[in-house]
């Protein structure tokens, strides 16, 4: 009898979550619940996540071209405000009715879509230190107490202008705490609040820069040959080749992140061009994980995809290229592995839904911010789709339960 009634209240308690919600504000994240909203800004990548203890952490704050109009445009909600304020926007609305304060924020990589791009339409930060432009606009009037990035190390990062105005925001913010990514420790993003309450929760710093966590232990393993070592130009590592990547385990549930790693080498470059490949023999089956590189044209091996066997994968779509033809074929691939292969997309612009065709339809969403929701423990999971046009996100679509594989 008992056992009966708990079932019966379990189910109880599913059915009155999900119709109710749709057409209304996503109901507040409670303690013991892992939030990941990937955010639609039609101008690149964001991600806010909210750790089962409150902790909150920023990945990414895109802004391509900041401010500038761009062939097949669609920024979201519009364009009445650059990516970095509705980055801020969206965080200071999720985290309400506490004051949005970001534990960490961290940048998978140096290009314009991942932090921000100074242009013309930049406004200067109040004082004049430095432009407003994704992660400085969004860090401008969220505090951030520790920044995170690839650093240094292996290749120099771009030396543009973009890439001077962040170290000019960082000078500027003496408080805020500025670390490289250590791959390979589970030790350098931790819960700040209530560590104790939550055993099972962890990230674990996956890759960046050529070094990729081996899979055991802190231990990494070195991918890339030496810099001065490669002697043809063309298969010098890129920028995007360096991207952090990180795996969120609590209890049965997981989930991968990883910038813009390539899975699929260009044709003549040398196989240890895929970064997907290491870190798929590394991390293994994943619950959610969000697409690399937008979908474009060299992510989402069919090896990285047949390990990781994600019934849900968040495409960070933003450009008319995004996704490509031939990655969202894989994605949606049965062949690859059985069960669901459930394609939620940020903004898939109408030019790459032209091109490819009925396929699309096979996908769950084409636009909205997705909200994966983890349950306290971690045991299973649903997807909500929310309205990116409007600025009071309601909840247009909710998919799931799922049962983290564990
Ligand atoms: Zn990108």
């Amino acid at each position: 009898m008992i056992r009966f009634l708990s079932v019966l209240a379990c189910a109880l308690t599913l059915s009155a979550q999900t119709p109710s919600e749709i057409g209304k504000p996503l109901l507040p994240w409670t303690r013991g619940t892992l939030d990941i909203h990937q955010i639609s800004t039609g101008r690149g990548n964001s991600a806010f996540l909210r750790f089962p203890d409150g902790t909150a952490m920023l990945v990414d704050a895109g802004a391509a071209a900041n401010g500038e109009a761009m062939a097949f445009n669609e920024p979201r909600p519009n364009a009445t405000r650059t990516p970095g304020a509705w980055i801020a926007r969206y965080v200071a609305n999720a985290m309400a009715p506490e004051p949005a304060k970001l534990d960490y924020a961290l940048i998978t990589h140096f290009h314009a879509d991942h932090m921000g791009d100074v242009t013309k339409a930049s406004a200067p930060a109040a004082g004049g230190a430095y432009k407003l432009t994704g992660i400085t606009e969004t860090g401008g009037s969220i505090p951030i107490a520790t920044l995170i990035d690839r650093g240094t190390a292996y290749l120099p990062p771009p030396d543009d202008a973009t890439m001077k105005n962040y170290r000019a925001f960082i000078a500027e913010h003496t408080s805020m705490k500025h670390e490289t990514i250590a791959v390979g420790r589970s030790d350098q993003i931790v819960l700040r609040r209530d560590p104790q309450a939550y055993p099972s929760f962890e990230v674990r710093n996956v890759a960046a820069n050529g070094l990729v966590w081996s899979g055991t232990g802190d231990g990494t393993k070195t991918i890339f040959p030496p810099l001065d070592s490669i002697a043809i130009a063309e298969d010098r590592p890129s920028e995007n080749m360096c991207s952090i990547g990180l795996r969120i385990r609590y209890g049965k549930f997981s989930y991968f992140t990883g910038g813009d790693m390539p899975g699929i080498p260009d044709a003549g470059a040398p196989e240890w061009h895929s970064v997907e490949t290491a870190v798929a023999k590394a991390i293994g089956p994943t619950d959610v994980h969000v697409v690399n590189h937008h979908g474009s044209i060299d992510p989402a091996s069919a090896f990285f995809l047949s390990t990781l066997r994600s019934p849900v994968m968040i495409l960070p779509a933003w450009s008319s290229t995004h996704p490509s033809q031939d990655s969202l074929k894989r994605m949606l691939a049965q062949r690859l592995y059985p069960g669901p292969h459930d394609v939620f997309a940020v903004t898939m612009r109408e030019p790459a839904k032209a091109s490819i065709g009925s396929r699309v339809e096979q996908m769950k969403a084409t636009h909205g911010h997705i909200v994966v929701r983890v349950e306290p423990g971690g045991d299973q999971y649903r997807v909500y789709v929310l309205d990116d046009m409007s600025e009071t996100p309601n909840v247009v679509a909710v998919f799931g339960p799922y049962k983290s594989r564990g």
